[in-house]
């Protein structure tokens, strides 16, 4: 069976977080079951990667959104290790500059996006402007309402051109996001990480949960799909996005371009 059916959204299916479930580990038992499969995983993204830049046809993107303390940042770490930097780069997203604001909310994004043959992993993204900027009246309802439509068009433009787009929505429970962000506080290591801002952030959980469930449920399309991914056990989380790339990678049966030359007719001097 394909992993990547199992966490998916299927088209026209309503998305209610409660019925899905962060702390799901399907058949592991724990991170030491896990290991050797993320660990080939990986090392599948790295030749699958080589043949993407040798076809040089497809762009892949890698769309991460989530609560804070999600785990985004950590996805990219482990699960992006084995990548080459040379095609690979990661986008963030924070609150848009005074020049971003002057342009339509798509413009960063755009611009953003990899070119054939490079993947682009988005930390934050285009969502933002129906999350946060829903949540906290960022602008008018009219404004992030009519936004869900406009993603879509977008995401049509980038498929029909080659980008291959996949989502992913970290799912973490608010129980899992109280000890982690106790841990930022703890930890002097991770403490840089937070600002008072996030903990206040938490008293919009259930505004942000439904902002979660339109957008998951509005702008998720066969060709630009949303993955819910149980991400209150890191090691879980990782395995299961790396399992959805080599998964996406492989169904687009690359191949190495044929050379436009005889190689059996040249001789090195
Ligand atoms: P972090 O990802 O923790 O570095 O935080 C980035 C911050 O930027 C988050 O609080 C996001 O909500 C915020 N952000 C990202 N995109 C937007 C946007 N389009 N409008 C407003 N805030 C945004
Ligand atoms: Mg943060």
């Amino acid at each position: 069976m394909k992993w990547s059916k199992h966490f998916r959204v299927k088209p026209g299916q309503a998305v209610r977080l409660a019925d899905w479930d962060a702390t799901w580990t399907g058949s592991f038992k724990d991170k030491d079951d896990a290991r050797d499969g993320l660990r080939e995983n990986i090392a599948r993204m790295d030749e699958l990667q080589y043949l993407l830049y040798a076809q040089r046809k497809y762009a892949l993107l890698i769309v991460l959104q989530g609560m804070d303390a999600s785990g985004k940042d950590g996805t990219i770490r482990h699960v992006m290790s084995g990548l080459n930097p040379q095609s690979c780069y990661v986008q963030a997203f924070k609150e848009p500059t005074p020049e971003e604001l002057d342009h339509d909310f798509l413009w960063r994004i755009h611009h953003a996006v990899p070119g054939r043959g490079e993947i682009g992993i988005f930390n934050r993204s285009h969502y933002e402007d129906v999350l946060v900027v829903r949540v906290h009246d960022l602008v008018p309802r009219r404004v992030w309402g009519q936004r869900y439509d406009q993603i879509k068009a977008f995401e049509r433009i980038l498929t029909e051109n080659n980008v291959v787009i996949l989502k992913f929505f970290l799912n973490t429970s608010r129980d899992e996001q109280r000890v982690r962000l106790q841990d930022r506080l703890k930890d002097p290591t991770k403490r840089w990480k937070i600002s008072p801002a996030d903990f206040a952030e938490r008293k919009y959980w259930s505004a942000y949960q439904q902002a979660y469930e339109e957008a998951l449920t509005k702008c998720n399309a066969a060709h630009a799909p949303w993955f819910v991914i149980p991400a209150d056990h890191r090691w879980f989380r990782n395995w299961a996005v790396s399992q959805i790339i080599v998964e996406a990678l492989e169904g687009l049966k690359m191949k190495f371009p044929r050379p436009k030359f005889n190689a059996a007719h040249i001789r090195i001097p």
